[in-house]
Protein backbone atom coordinates (compact mmCIF):
# COMPACT_ATOMS: atom_id res chain seq x y z
CA UNK A 1 0.00 0.00 0.00
CA UNK A 2 1.43 3.23 -0.84
CA UNK A 3 1.38 6.19 1.48
CA UNK A 4 -1.28 7.92 -0.49
CA UNK A 5 -4.13 5.23 0.08
CA UNK A 6 -2.42 4.81 3.65
CA UNK A 7 -3.29 8.22 4.59
CA UNK A 8 -7.08 7.87 2.96
CA UNK A 9 -7.81 5.28 4.84
CA UNK A 10 -6.69 6.42 7.75
CA UNK A 11 -8.68 9.85 7.60
CA UNK A 12 -11.66 7.71 6.51
CA UNK A 13 -10.83 5.80 9.59
CA UNK A 14 -10.79 9.05 11.64
CA UNK A 15 -14.37 10.11 9.88
CA UNK A 16 -15.56 7.17 10.64
CA UNK A 17 -14.77 7.61 14.25
CA UNK A 18 -15.80 11.22 14.89
CA UNK A 19 -18.47 11.83 12.66
CA UNK A 20 -21.05 11.53 15.37
CA UNK A 21 -18.98 12.74 18.03
CA UNK A 22 -21.38 14.58 20.60
CA UNK A 23 -18.99 17.03 22.55
CA UNK A 24 -18.62 15.89 26.58
CA UNK A 25 -20.08 18.88 28.84
CA UNK A 26 -18.00 20.63 30.25
CA UNK A 27 -18.78 19.25 34.37
CA UNK A 28 -15.83 21.20 35.78
CA UNK A 29 -17.08 24.61 34.24
CA UNK A 30 -18.32 26.84 37.07
CA UNK A 31 -18.81 30.36 35.76
CA UNK A 32 -20.50 31.65 33.06
CA UNK A 33 -19.76 35.16 31.93
CA UNK A 34 -22.88 36.52 30.00
CA UNK A 35 -26.51 35.42 31.02
CA UNK A 36 -28.17 35.35 27.00
CA UNK A 37 -32.25 36.19 27.14
CA UNK A 38 -33.22 35.13 23.79
CA UNK A 39 -36.59 34.47 21.76
CA UNK A 40 -37.80 30.74 21.40
CA UNK A 41 -38.63 30.84 17.70
CA UNK A 42 -36.51 28.09 15.90
CA UNK A 43 -35.87 29.47 12.52
CA UNK A 44 -33.06 32.10 14.69
CA UNK A 45 -31.43 29.16 16.83
CA UNK A 46 -28.81 28.53 14.63
CA UNK A 47 -27.70 31.77 13.56
CA UNK A 48 -27.83 32.40 18.00
CA UNK A 49 -25.95 29.57 18.70
CA UNK A 50 -23.37 30.27 15.95
CA UNK A 51 -23.25 33.84 16.56
CA UNK A 52 -22.75 32.78 20.41
CA UNK A 53 -20.22 30.72 19.73
CA UNK A 54 -18.05 33.29 17.82
CA UNK A 55 -18.66 36.11 20.15
CA UNK A 56 -18.15 34.30 23.25
CA UNK A 57 -17.39 31.08 22.94
CA UNK A 58 -20.24 29.60 24.39
CA UNK A 59 -19.32 31.00 27.65
CA UNK A 60 -23.18 32.14 28.54
CA UNK A 61 -26.48 30.63 30.54
CA UNK A 62 -29.28 30.58 27.97
CA UNK A 63 -32.67 31.88 28.53
CA UNK A 64 -35.42 31.72 26.30
CA UNK A 65 -38.95 33.60 26.29
CA UNK A 66 -40.99 34.06 23.54
CA UNK A 67 -40.39 37.74 22.46
CA UNK A 68 -37.16 37.79 24.63
CA UNK A 69 -37.05 41.68 25.82
CA UNK A 70 -41.18 41.85 25.28
CA UNK A 71 -41.46 38.29 27.00
CA UNK A 72 -38.75 39.32 29.70
CA UNK A 73 -41.16 42.65 30.56
CA UNK A 74 -45.12 40.83 30.23
CA UNK A 75 -46.49 40.63 33.62
CA UNK A 76 -46.06 37.08 35.37
CA UNK A 77 -42.92 36.42 33.48
CA UNK A 78 -40.56 39.36 34.35
CA UNK A 79 -40.57 38.01 38.28
CA UNK A 80 -39.59 34.63 36.69
CA UNK A 81 -36.82 35.79 34.39
CA UNK A 82 -35.41 38.19 37.44
CA UNK A 83 -35.62 34.95 39.99
CA UNK A 84 -32.90 33.21 36.53
CA UNK A 85 -31.12 36.70 36.87
CA UNK A 86 -30.48 35.62 40.32
CA UNK A 87 -29.90 32.15 39.83
CA UNK A 88 -27.27 32.52 37.48
CA UNK A 89 -25.47 35.52 39.28
CA UNK A 90 -25.20 32.99 42.35
CA UNK A 91 -24.26 29.83 41.07
CA UNK A 92 -22.28 31.14 37.78
CA UNK A 93 -21.23 34.17 38.87
CA UNK A 94 -22.36 36.16 35.48
CA UNK A 95 -21.01 39.08 35.10
CA UNK A 96 -23.21 40.86 31.95
CA UNK A 97 -26.29 39.91 30.49
CA UNK A 98 -27.09 40.16 26.70
CA UNK A 99 -30.44 40.87 25.34
CA UNK A 100 -30.87 39.64 21.99
CA UNK A 101 -34.28 40.43 20.06
CA UNK A 102 -35.06 38.67 16.48
CA UNK A 103 -36.79 40.91 13.19
CA UNK A 104 -39.80 39.55 12.05
CA UNK A 105 -40.82 38.37 15.99
CA UNK A 106 -44.45 36.23 16.52
CA UNK A 107 -44.36 37.82 20.03
CA UNK A 108 -44.16 41.40 18.95
CA UNK A 109 -46.30 41.48 15.79
CA UNK A 110 -49.34 39.42 18.18
CA UNK A 111 -48.58 40.88 21.46
CA UNK A 112 -48.62 44.70 19.79
CA UNK A 113 -51.18 43.61 16.79
CA UNK A 114 -48.76 45.24 14.26
CA UNK A 115 -48.21 43.75 10.38
CA UNK A 116 -44.55 43.90 10.81
CA UNK A 117 -41.83 44.74 13.41
CA UNK A 118 -38.60 45.22 11.13
CA UNK A 119 -38.23 48.95 12.39
CA UNK A 120 -34.77 48.02 14.90
CA UNK A 121 -36.51 51.26 17.04
CA UNK A 122 -39.30 49.40 18.36
CA UNK A 123 -37.19 46.35 19.61
CA UNK A 124 -34.75 49.09 20.75
CA UNK A 125 -37.41 50.89 22.77
CA UNK A 126 -38.34 47.35 24.57
CA UNK A 127 -34.60 46.79 24.93
CA UNK A 128 -34.57 49.91 26.67
CA UNK A 129 -36.65 49.27 29.02
CA UNK A 130 -35.58 46.00 30.13
CA UNK A 131 -31.76 47.46 30.49
CA UNK A 132 -33.66 50.28 32.84
CA UNK A 133 -34.74 47.43 34.93
CA UNK A 134 -32.34 45.23 35.30
CA UNK A 135 -30.12 48.64 35.70
CA UNK A 136 -31.83 49.78 38.41
CA UNK A 137 -32.01 45.82 40.14
CA UNK A 138 -28.57 44.85 39.55
CA UNK A 139 -25.61 48.03 38.78
CA UNK A 140 -22.78 45.39 38.79
CA UNK A 141 -24.34 43.75 36.36
CA UNK A 142 -22.91 45.19 32.16
CA UNK A 143 -26.39 44.60 29.89
CA UNK A 144 -25.73 44.55 26.21
CA UNK A 145 -28.55 44.89 23.72
CA UNK A 146 -28.52 42.65 20.21
CA UNK A 147 -30.84 41.96 17.16
CA UNK A 148 -30.47 39.44 14.78
CA UNK A 149 -31.35 40.33 11.71
CA UNK A 150 -33.32 38.08 8.47
CA UNK A 151 -29.91 37.94 7.50
CA UNK A 152 -28.90 35.78 10.71
CA UNK A 153 -26.43 38.63 11.61
CA UNK A 154 -26.09 39.73 15.23
CA UNK A 155 -25.63 43.32 15.71
CA UNK A 156 -24.85 45.09 18.91
CA UNK A 157 -26.63 48.92 20.03
ZN1 LIG B 1 -39.41 35.94 18.43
Amino acid sequence: MNNFVLVVVILILIYILYKDNVPNPNINKKTAKVLVLSCIDPRFTESLTYNLSKTIHNDYDLYTLAGASLGALKKGWDEVFIEHVDIALSLHKIQEIWIVDHLDCGMYKNTLELETDLDRNLHLYYMDKLKNIINEKYSNLIVKEYIIGLNGKLIKY
